[in-house]
């Protein structure tokens, strides 16, 4: 019993470092990610001020079109006018004059407020374009930076876990399953049990009877809080050992 708490505890103490470093892990991509999300979000708001301006675009040539169009009626009719055999003739044709004119100069009213609405679009994008570029070469050097980061938490986990396997092999397959368990649901499996009886790991008291049996030593498997399941590092039991 007490080689295997030994190396148990020896696990949990190999195991916490790396869950540090694996918390690390977990983060750094996750910051990444959510740059990324970002930058995309970002992305789409300005493919949709593009769109908008081409279609302020788009309307405004129509309007230029529409205005040509009506000039060249102005011509054929007063064409019309100078032939105009009677006065309905006459009539009509100052009636399509009269068309032709109101609408280029409605037409003329929407495009100076389209010309103003397009030079105030094209600013807007210019700008929004400009911080858009400036974040993401923040973004990039920060990726960079992330990346190096990974490398190194790697390098420094892949040393830290070393010599676990040998460790691991100490254990009994029952009691490291129930270790990596326990190590699944709460982090560190292996705390240590106060002299006043009081486990650290979930701050709960040990019966008193389990506490008396703990500290002799004489329990054929490793100690577990009753409570939170987590092994119990006694140091009574593995640190008074002469072969220690
Ligand atoms: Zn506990």
């Amino acid at each position: 019993m007490r080689d295997t708490l030994r190396a148990l505890a020896k696990l949990s103490t190999i195991d916490a470092s790396a869950r540090e470093i694996d918390l690390q892990l977990q983060q750094i991509p996750a910051q990444i990610g959510e740059s990324q999300a970002n930058l995309k979000k970002l992305d789409a708001l300005l493919a949709r001020e593009r769109s908008d301006l081409a279609s302020a675009e788009t309307l405004k040539k129509s309007h230029q079109e529409e205005i040509t169009k009506q000039n060249t009626s102005i011509g054929q009719a007063k064409s019309k006018a100078a032939k105009a055999r009677n006065s309905r003739e006459a009539d009509a044709v100052e009636r399509e004059l009269d068309h032709a004119r109101r609408t280029i100069k409605e037409r003329e009213t929407e495009l100076a407020t389209l010309a103003t609405a397009i030079e105030s679009q094209k600013k807007t994008l210019a700008e929004h374009e400009g911080e858009f570029e400036k974040l993401r070469a923040i973004f990039a050097a920060d990726e960079t930076k992330a990346n190096a980061e990974l490398a190194e938490l790697h390098g420094k986990r892949n040393i830290i876990v070393v010599g676990r396997d040998e460790i691991a092999a100490k254990i009994d397959k029952v009691t490291l399953r129930r270790y990596e368990q326990v190590r699944e649901k709460r982090g560190v499996a292996v705390v240590e049990l106060e002299t006043n009886g009081m486990c650290t790991g979930c701050r709960l008291a040990v019966p008193p009877q389990l506490v008396i049996e703990i500290g002799r030593g004489e329990m054929p498997e490793v100690p577990q809080c009753p409570h939170c399941r987590r092994f119990f590092y006694v140091r009574s039991l593995i640190e008074d050992q002469p072969s220690l």
